[in-house]
């Protein structure tokens, strides 16, 4: 990936931070998702009242481009304060479309710290298809 494109995920997951809806966590995460069809796809974290309802910003991106008909990735950028790695729901639905995805961890607190790391280092021992069997 060239470094515009990096930069322009990374630019949308930060402006999509900013739509998060999270009046009870006060935690705003934002997503961006590279499709291999070039596409770029944005996600925040939709919060409740019941909590449990909640969706993050990772899968919200991932749900928005499967609904538009893309299903290969090949990254995506995620801001949230502190530069955090995605919950562990959201590495399974990562998997589930794109086993080698790269992830840009954007620290929102500090604007210059970005760290890359790939899917297969967070979810090593995925379930999978073949798991069902
Ligand atoms: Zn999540």
């Amino acid at each position: 990936m060239d470094d515009n494109r990096r930069d322009q995920l990374i630019a949308m997951a930060r402006a999509a931070s900013q739509q998060a809806y999270a009046p009870y966590s006060k935690f705003q995460v934002g997503a961006a998702l590279l499709g291999k069809s070039g596409s770029l796809y944005a996600g925040t974290n939709v919060e409740n009242a019941s909590y449990g309802l909640t969706n993050c910003a990772e899968r919200t991106a991932v749900f928005c481009a499967v609904t538009a008909g893309e299903r290969d990735f090949e990254a995506m950028a995620i801001a949230s304060p502190g530069g955090v790695a995605p919950c562990g729901a959201c590495r399974q639905v990562m998997y589930e479309f794109a086993p080698n995805l790269v992830l840009f961890l954007i620290d929102a607190n500090q604007s210059d710290r970005v760290t890359e790391v790939s899917l297969a280092a967070l979810l090593p021992d995925p379930f999978t298809s073949s798991d069902k069997t």
